[in-house]
């Protein structure tokens, strides 16, 4: 128990990027080390990691930073010493200090991605922890403000979402049945689909493994698309566009099709240059940072929501430290329903 016997040397774990991801990412690619940490400073914190988050982002950001750095993500961790009144021991945080079991945080520390500090833990009742890395985190607010800002869906219309199955598709799709739209879900599986329509409310689903996007989509929405959450690019993408109606909004989420692509090897797609102009459609993509000033805003929405029962939630967990890798790689291949997380 670290927190009554300061003085023992800690230990840390931590993963460190020892090669830049080529391609679909190797294991080989990170190295797990481990690291003696210092006495605490004033104003440091320590941190032990209890939930970590795998995220799509994960990937294709890794070579924009040197090698050497610990791998990239986002945790839930448990404060068990502090010499900061504002971060007391016990307390909880959110934050991107990569992919490591325990943290000195001192009140200067920035992470690499989102150049934040972590944030305390919400109030959020007895629900679990790991869902502020998911629905009462990062994506949920990327689904909040995704959609009902670029969207800007109304009663009535149609709402093409792709990545449906996952933490954010399946949110967004939610949201959009709630405020009474035709909710149609894009994704990997059959089980998927199901779950979609039996347990998330979507309407239709579209297996794009087994299913031609484009006759499948004419049948679900012969009218036409209103709004698109593009997950995923490519060419699922350019088949729902050429559905849009006249003055259509796309928002563009991700597009996870192209991340394990270099850009010598970034698969060729349809041009959409065409229906964007006939059909005078507006395409935007964002980053859920641009609503930082409005972070506490979209938690406390999704949490309204939760405790209402307007929204429900999945995650696919994996078990310890070790298997953080396995993953993260599982996610990339569809292998979540829900949010992907690991339990340190
Ligand atoms: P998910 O939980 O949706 O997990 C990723 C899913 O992507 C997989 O489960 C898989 O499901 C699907 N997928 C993988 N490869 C492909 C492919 N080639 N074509 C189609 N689908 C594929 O992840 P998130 O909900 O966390 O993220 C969804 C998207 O949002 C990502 O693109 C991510 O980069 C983006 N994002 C953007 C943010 C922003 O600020 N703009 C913030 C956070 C995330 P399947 O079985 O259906 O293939």
């Amino acid at each position: 128990n670290f927190s009554s016997q300061s003085h023992e040397i800690m230990k840390a774990r931590k993963y460190v990027v020892v090669n830049h991801f080529v391609n679909e990412a190797k294991p080989t690619d990170l190295k797990l080390v481990e690291e003696e940490l210092p006495p605490l400073q004033d104003g440091e914190y320590l941190a032990e990691a209890e939930y970590f988050s795998v995220d799509p982002y994960m990937r294709p950001y890794v070579r924009r930073y040197p090698l050497g750095i610990t791998m990239l993500g986002t945790q839930i961790a448990k404060i068990v010493e502090s010499k900061n009144p504002a971060f007391p021991v016990n307390k909880r945080i959110v934050g991107n200090m990569g992919w490591r079991t325990h943290t000195i945080v001192n009140p200067k520390f920035k992470d690499l991605v989102f150049q934040e500090h972590p944030y305390l833990l919400p109030d959020i009742g007895d629900l679990p922890s790991s869902l502020c890395l998911g629905i009462l985190g990062m994506p949920g607010n990327t689904a909040y403000f995704g959609l009902l800002e670029l969207c800007k869906p109304k009663s009535g219309e149609t709402i093409v979402v792709s990545g449906a199955a996952g933490a954010i598709g399946s949110h967004v799709g939610q949201i959009a049945k709630n405020l009474g739209l035709n909710v149609i879900g894009i994704c990997g599986s059959d089980e998927k689909c199901n779950w979609l329509i039996e347990e998330m409310g979507f309407d239709f689903a579209i297996n794009y493994k087994t299913m031609p996007v484009a006759s499948n989509l004419r049948k679900a929405a012969p009218q036409g698309v209103d709004c698109y959450f593009d997950n995923v690019g490519g060419d699922i993408s350019s088949a729902v566009m050429y559905q849009m109606k006249p003055f259509g909004r796309v928002a563009v989420c991700g597009s996870i099709s192209s991340y394990d692509a270099d850009s010598s090897s970034l698969p060729k797609c349809t041009i959409l240059q065409p229906i964007l102009s006939k059909h005078e459609l507006r395409v935007e993509g964002f980053l859920v940072t641009r609503w930082m000033n409005r972070w506490n805003e979209g938690i406390m929405q999704n949490l309204q929501w939760l405790r209402e029962g307007k929204l429900r939630y999945r995650e696919t967990e994996t078990k310890g430290f070790e298997n953080m890798f396995e993953a993260f790689i599982g996610m990339l291949r569809g292998e979540n329903i829900g949010k992907a997380i690991v339990q340190a």
